[in-house]
């Protein structure tokens, strides 16, 4: 395994205003990278959302590497500019993850998108699309171990991983980490990195490649994954119509219990309604609960992949339904044991605000909860917010995780200060032996208190 360390940063700060740095920045890649340099506002602005709906800052420029020397070139200019650097795969993120919050470039690596299977490896570009990985290891009988709930076709293997990786069906397979194999990737100190090993077995030792994962961008630009898919055993769908959501947290508790359940997915009736045309046979405060289970071949229905789409489904469904609305959502993971009571408090927090509420999740205590907050009232992202962090702020006293699903991005800083108390001085000291420029996706990670 080849190891290069990242260096610390080298004495002296950049020099010049932040608008000369840029400048110099740009005619530099511009001449280095001739081609892959896109400046047009409205590219810039394309790539500056992603799929949250999220507001941040616009990048300047936009590179679109096609080799692993550009990523290094890229990173080595804007750290001697000292300019901001946010990676960003198909932008599907929920989080805001690849939202340059403060401007600088934003790196787009959906050109390094081979994949080849090196032996019983599929090693492919950080580019490479979901659906390309998902086909490739389909050839062999396999799926990846976490799919994905944003559009696989635009997706990239890239931003899976920095993410972190986590889905419906990760009950069964530990989620993407425990099927990486290796990672290569370029430090925030431009230094081409590998982690991990392509022999079969758990991670190394003393290994970063776990640190990595779920990084969303902050410590390294991944260039190359290379991983093993897995084999499912064959499932049949099973739906029942729960009462109230004790009776969701018992049904919760019971899969926890069964191996033969694969995965599971509910949803709060409201949610029901929007998604299915007989969602009124679930009573006000029950669930809908749809799980995959074990079957014979021959018995064998469904798929698992199309439990993880339901969200999705339904945030499409919301929005058709609500124009003029913006939804504004949390996905915290909450323990089984006061999943009840977070989702009845979430529910009347929402009708005491007067805000239409949806939530759902899945068998691993993520829950979705979703507000619609309408456009013509100036107080409503407040309110909004408001009836999510009371539930949040009760589940995480419980031992709930703020990001259950979606990554951290935009949405969860307030909440990772919280929950991850002395931990952040450790990361933020990680951060700065990686990105000893500060460049990488500034402004997320929030800062110790200290
Ligand atoms: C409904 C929904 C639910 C989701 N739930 C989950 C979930 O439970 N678990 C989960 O892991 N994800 C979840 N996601 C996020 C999902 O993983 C992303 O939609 C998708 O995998 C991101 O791929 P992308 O290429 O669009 O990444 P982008 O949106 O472009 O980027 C996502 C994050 O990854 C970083 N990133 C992108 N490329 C790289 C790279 N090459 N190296 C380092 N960092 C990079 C970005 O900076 C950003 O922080 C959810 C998404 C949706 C739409």
């Amino acid at each position: 395994m080849e190891l290069v360390f990242p260096k610390r940063a080298p004495a002296g700060a950049p020099t010049g205003s932040p608008v000369e740095r840029l400048e110099r920045l740009l005619a530099e890649l511009e001449q280095r990278l001739s081609g892959l340099v896109e400046r047009g506002l409205a590219a810039c602005t394309r790539a500056s959302f992603d799929g949250s709906g999220l507001e941040g800052g616009i990048a300047d420029a936009i590179v679109t590497p096609e080799a692993v020397e550009d990523v290094l070139i890229c990173v080595d200019a804007c750290g001697r500019a000292g300019v901001p650097l946010t990676v960003r795969g198909g932008g599907t993120g929920r989080a805001g993850g690849a939202i340059p919050l403060r401007g600088g470039i934003v790196l787009v690596m959906t050109r390094l998108d081979a994949v080849a299977w090196q032996g019983e490896v599929l090693v492919a570009g950080a580019g490479a699309r979901v659906a390309a990985v998902e086909r490739a290891l389909a050839e062999r009988g396999q799926v990846l171990s976490a799919r994905p709930y944003g559009d696989p076709a635009v997706s990239t293997l890239g931003g899976l991983i920095g993410s972190g990786g986590a889905a419906v069906h990760a009950r069964r397979t530990g989620g993407l980490a425990p099927h990486v194999r290796r990672l290569q990737t370029v430090t925030g100190a431009g230094e081409l990195i590998r982690t991990g090993a392509l022999a079969a077995g758990p991670l190394p030792t003393w290994d970063l490649t776990r640190l990595l994962i779920g990084s969303e961008g902050g410590l390294a630009i991944v260039t190359e994954v290379a991983l093993t898919g897995v084999t499912l055993r064959p499932t049949r769908r099973v739906v029942r119509v729960l009462r109230d959501s004790e009776a969701l947290a018992t049904a919760l508790r019971a899969a926890g219990q069964d191996s033969s359940v694969a995965a599971g997915c509910w949803l709060s009736a409201s949610a029901a309604r929007a998604l299915f045309d007989d969602g009124a046979r679930v009573p006000d405060g029950g669930a809908l609960w749809l799980t995959d289970e074990d079957a014979a071949p021959s018995a064998a229905k469904g798929s698992e992949a199309a439990l993880s789409d339901l969200e999705g489904r339904l945030t499409a469904q919301l929005t058709a339904a609500h124009p003029r609305h913006t939804l504004v959502r949390f996905a915290p993971r909450i323990p089984i044991e006061i999943i009840a009571s977070c989702i009845d408090a979430f529910e009347t927090a929402a009708t005491l605000a007067g805000l239409a509420a949806w939530c759902m999740g899945d068998e691993l205590g993520t829950v979705h909860l979703v507000v619609a907050a309408p456009d013509d009232d100036p107080g409503r992202f407040e309110r909004a917010t408001d009836v999510l962090e009371g539930v949040v702020e009760a589940a995480l006293d419980h031992g709930a995780a703020a990001v259950g699903a979606f990554g951290s991005g935009l949405l969860a800083p307030r909440w990772l200060r919280r929950e991850r108390g002395m931990q952040l001085d450790l990361l933020n000291q990680l951060k700065t032996v990686f990105d000893p420029h500060g460049i990488m996706n500034p402004g997320k990670l929030p800062k110790t208190r200290r």
